[in-house]
């Protein structure tokens, strides 16, 4: 199994939940975030009014339910959460805005993959709290305005940009997440192994630190695979050597390059001269779907400037070349 793939089983679930920060102030990293999300809640609450609604966007693991959660724990409103694939129908979201509360918070995680109806549904939701429920069909349908409570939506997203314009809009706000630095991974794998009871040298964490993709949540998976390593083959002590030899041991790399990331580099390289290359070519040579390649894999290649997206495609750079120790052609970019 891929030791970084997105899904969680539920043992990982309840580890993650036990290591979330719980206010804005125990979040590491995402300093501007955090300002400007602490701002619009001491507005909201000086004025005692639910806030804007508030879209986060980046990759994978960099926090999002975390902040979704810490929202609502400042507004001192429940959570309710759900996710655009279980909206299939405009009824599933006329279900759940119905069952809101006054001043609820709503996380709808993968916002984006919503269905069409459902999204138009929401437009008029979060600007009116109102919503038309359609009874019927062709033109004997008639439309029922259904007033629903004054609730915050909290949208996640891996790109604000695979959002409809209308739909982007209608948000007060909107948090861009970056990859952290390993600084900041640094004080995160120090606090989770506090909170884990790990016993771990600086060396050691620096060492999961520069490894973990700059996502906190494979920080935290790392910690643990190296915690087994250390209680197995060692005296329980994540050391420098420790973290490395268990990180080789699961095929993360030095620059914490995954077997999906490293696949992408390789096809790229290998089996298309380096491109450019269409994404969905790309998707099949390494047998992943087109979304996984684009939102998990992308943007941390991009990061490290070992990937480029033209207009023609998907392009490796000279560094790509280099990190899989092979010989860029001399067109090769950057
Ligand atoms: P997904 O989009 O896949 O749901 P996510 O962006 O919502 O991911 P979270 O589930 O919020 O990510 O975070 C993953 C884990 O990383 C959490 O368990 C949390 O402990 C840790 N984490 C995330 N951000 C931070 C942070 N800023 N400081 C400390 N720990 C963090």
């Amino acid at each position: 199994a891929r030791l970084t793939a997105a899904d969680a089983d539920s043992d990982e679930r309840a580890v993650e939940a036990a290591l979330r920060p719980r206010s804005l102030a125990e979040v590491v990293g995402q300093h501007r975030v955090r300002e400007q999300l602490g701002l619009v809640l001491d507005a909201a609450r000086a004025r005692g009014r639910a806030p804007d609604h508030v879209l986060l966007s980046g990759p994978p693991g960099l926090g999002k339910t975390t902040l979704a959660m810490i929202i609502a724990g400042e507004l001192g409103a429940p959570l309710r959460l759900t996710s655009g694939p279980a909206i299939t129908h405009a009824g599933d979201l006329a279900a759940i805005l119905s069952g809101l509360q006054e001043g609820d918070v709503l996380f709808v995680d993968e916002i984006h993959r919503m269905s069409r109806a459902a999204e138009e549904m929401l437009y008029m939701a979060m600007e009116d709290f109102r919503v038309d429920v359609v009874i019927g069909k062709g033109p004997g349908a008639t439309a029922i305005p259904l007033e629903i409570p004054s609730f915050t939506l909290v949208g996640a997203t891996t790109r604000a940009g695979l959002l409809p314009g209308p739909l982007r809009d209608r948000f007060g706000f909107t948090a861009h997440l970056e990859f952290y630095e390993p600084a900041e991974l640094d004080q995160i794998v120090h606090r989770s192994a506090g909170l884990l009871e790990v016993r771990l040298t600086d060396e050691g964490s620096r060492e999961i630190a520069s490894r973990s993709r700059g996502t906190p949540r494979i920080a935290n998976r790392l910690l643990r695979r190296v915690r087994d390593y250390a209680q197995v083959r060692a005296d329980g002590v994540v050391s420098h050597d420790v973290a490395r030899k268990a990180l080789e041991l699961y095929e993360v790399d030095a620059s914490g390059l995954d077997r999906l990331d490293r696949g992408v580099l390789d096809a790229l390289c290998r089996r298309f001269g380096g491109g450019p290359v269409g994404l969905s070519t790309l998707a099949v040579a390494v047998g992943e779907e087109r979304e996984t390649v684009e939102e998990v894999a992308e943007p941390f290649l991009v990061r490290l400037g070992l990937l480029a997206r033209t207009p023609r495609g998907r392009v490796a750079t000279a560094t790509a070349w280099r990190h899989l120790g092979l010989t860029a052609p001399a067109t090769a970019f950057g």
